[in-house]
This record gives C-alpha cells, sequence and structure tokens, in this order.
C-alpha cells in the first residue's frame, strides 16, 4: 500500500515528466467509484479546461493543483498508481481513468482494487503535519499527552501524516520500542529517538523511490513500471517468524488497530 515515499516518488517523476503546464483536454472514467461523490460526467465538467500549475503532496495524498479553486487530490489507497503515455490511447486492464493532457501526453490511473479515490476541494482535510516536514516540538507534544499505544498513534494521520504500516514498524523497531508502548510513558530520549526514526526511515526511503512488497497485480511501481527500490532496507515489516537483523532472536506478529504489526521483543521496550 502506497505511504508518503511512494507517493512522493510518484509525484517527483510527474514532475520531472513535465505534467506541470499541461491543461486537461478530456477525461474517460470507467470505474465510478473513483470519482464519487460526483459522478463521472459532473467530475469531467469540472476538470476539462483546467491546467495542472504545480503537483504537491500532503501525507499519502498527491495533489494536482489546478488553476481553479479547487485542486485534484489523489488518495491512491491499497493499488493506485499512475502511468504516462503518448500517441492513440490505449486503455490498460486496470486502468479506472485516463486523463488526455495538451501535448499529446495521456494520464492513467491504474487500480487492480479499485479504492483509490479523487476529490476536488483546495486541501485533503483532517491531517497533521506531513511526515517529511514534521519539527519535534509538536511530535513531542502529542506524544507527551497521548496515552494511546505507539502503533495506533503513528499511523493516525491527524498526528503525522503520510506513515502507513510499512514505515510505523520500520520506525518502532529503529527507535527500539515496542509497539503496544503507551505514548505518554516515553521519556525525552525515547521521544527524541522516535522522532528521529519516523524522520530517518521516511526520508530513506523517499531516497530509495519507497518499497515494493509483492510481485502481484497490485503491487506498488512507480511511475515507470519499476518495483520501489527500499525493499531490501526493510528490517520488520512482512518478516514475521524470520531472524531480527540486529539480535538473531524470531520477529514476532501482533495485531494492533487491526493492523498487521511486527516487531522484535528483544530489542524492542
Ligand atoms: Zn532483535
Amino acid at each position: 500500500m502506497p505511504e508518503l515515499p511512494e507517493v512522493e516518488t510518484i509525484r517527483r517523476q510527474l514532475c520531472t515528466a513535465g505534467l506541470k503546464g499541461r491543461t486537461i483536454e478530456k477525461v474517460t472514467i470507467s470505474w465510478p467509484r473513483t470519482v464519487e461523490p460526483l459522478s463521472p460526467a459532473a467530475f469531467r465538467k469540472r476538470v476539462v479546461g483546467k491546467t495542472i500549475e504545480r503537483l504537491s503532496r500532503h501525507g499519502k495524498w498527491l495533489i494536482f493543483e489546478l488553476d481553479d479553486i479547487d485542486n485534484l487530490l489523489v488518495h491512491l489507497r491499497m493499488t493506485g498508481g499512475f502511468s504516462l503515455s503518448d500517441g492513440p490511447l490505449k486503455k490498460g486492464p486496470y486502468d479506472r481513468a485516463i486523463f488526455q493532457l495538451s501535448g499529446g501526453m495521456n494520464l492513467h490511473f491504474r487500480d487492480p482494487r479499485k479504492f483509490g479515490r479523487f476529490r476536488l476541494a483546495t486541501f485533503p482535510l483532517g491531517l497533521g503535519p506531513d511526515a517529511l516536514e514534521i519539527t519535534a516540538r509538536p511530535f513531542f507534544q502529542t506524544l507527551g499527552k497521548s496515552n494511546r499505544m505507539l502503533k495506533p498513534l503513528l499511523l493516525d494521520q491527524s498526528f503525522i501524516a503520510g506513515v502507513g504500516n510499512i514505515y510505523a514498524d520500520e520506525a518502532l523497531f529503529e527507535a527500539r520500542l515496542h509497539p503496544e508502548r503507551r505514548a505518554g510513558s516515553l521519556n525525552d530520549d525515547e521521544k527524541l529517538a522516535l522522532y528521529m526514526a519516523v524522520t530517518h526511515v521516511i526520508r530513506s526511503a523517499v531516497e530509495n523511490g519507497g518499497t515494493s512488497l509483492g510481485n502481484g497485480q497490485g503491487n506498488y511501481v512507480d511511475l515507470n513500471g519499476n518495483f520501489g527500490g527500499h525493499r531490501e532496507k526493510v528490517k520488520v515489516y512482512g518478516r514475521a517468524g524470520q531472524p531480527c537483523v540486529e539480535c538473531g532472536a524470531p520477529l514476532e506478529k501482533i495485531t494492533l488497530a487491526q493492523r498487521t504489526t511486527v516487531f522484535c521483543s528483544q530489542c524492542q521496550e
């Protein structure tokens, strides 16, 4: 499932590919729920003729800034992704939407499991600071006054936007903190360790172009159809039962907030 590093990788690639300044000339929606609550016709009416002025991102939301009050916000959810083509339009089997842009460029939204969503709004609501930009102070303050367990707290997008299941597990391992620890029980050294771990894990995954874990149709691929290079760097996520890279003990798996959580009971307190 794409988290901040995967969305950021796609954003950077879309910028490099020259999306900025292009006008949306035509839109084809082949899975209407992608644009709910709008109908495909209403969605088309509001975006056709608009120009993409900038591509930004907050947390896991990709933001196509349009020359309009509203922007096109995209959440990739489980399996959403983009690819580009030029020349005559050729629809891929998992394409749920295609934007035909000025200059003959086609932007395909591919989404095998169909959970990805588009919104027309100025900005995604209810999000905390972006995980690439959060400063220590709000991070420490939230930890200090929260009695929640660390794993669900890190997944809470209103606390920090962009962290999902992979990077939450990785950050907790790097900080040597147990996923069930209560946030309010952390001392200052532990809070700092967690802050450093979250920012480091997210930054290094961005540098490596994100993480792809499987080989199926729904696996994350970047704009060019390539897997993310961070896969080899993942230390705990998806490795339950395998030896901890630090101490060799088998990694354990529990369910927290309905999400699988992998950790080392020897290294993480
Ligand atoms: Zn260990």
